[in-house]
């Protein structure tokens, strides 16, 4: 395991373990994670949770061809209730800790916590179905 990795997950438990109301959206069923890779890369990891008012959501993508590189362009995130309506969309950039190896992680707070049933939509960018944000 390489070492910014680790110290990426070390992060992740001190932020569990220092907040006593700690939830884990995907996993309680709250949030739906889709997940849509792209030709040159792909999500190894996903996850939104919230501490306390504020709600996280992180990830790690890493490019499909091994060896070094960079995870080029960003996230585009769009968060969608039950009833359809799209209630928060965001281009995410990346946080390009390593081209060693390829992969690159994101970390956003949302300014709202998501209804029960929404679906939060991870998209690696592409050139062919990026909808600008207005
Ligand atoms: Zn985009």
């Amino acid at each position: 395991m390489k070492i910014y990795k680790y110290i990426f997950i070390v992060f992740y438990l001190v932020l569990l373990s220092g907040c006593a109301t700690t939830r884990d959206l995907e996993s309680d069923g709250t949030v739906t994670i889709q997940r849509v890779d792209s030709k040159s890369a792909y999500i190894i990891f996903a996850s939104i949770k919230q501490f306390d008012k504020e709600v996280v959501l992180a990830g790690v993508v890493k490019l499909r061809r091994s060896g070094r590189g960079n995870v080029r362009d960003h996230v585009d995130m769009s968060l969608t209730a039950l009833n359809g309506d799209v209630v928060y969309m965001q281009e995410v950039s990346y946080h390009r800790l390593s081209t060693k190896n390829g992969e690159a992680n994101f970390r956003i707070t949302l300014n709202k916590v998501p209804q029960y049933g929404s679906i939060l939509q991870l998209s690696l960018h592409d050139r062919s179905t990026h909808a600008e944000v207005t």
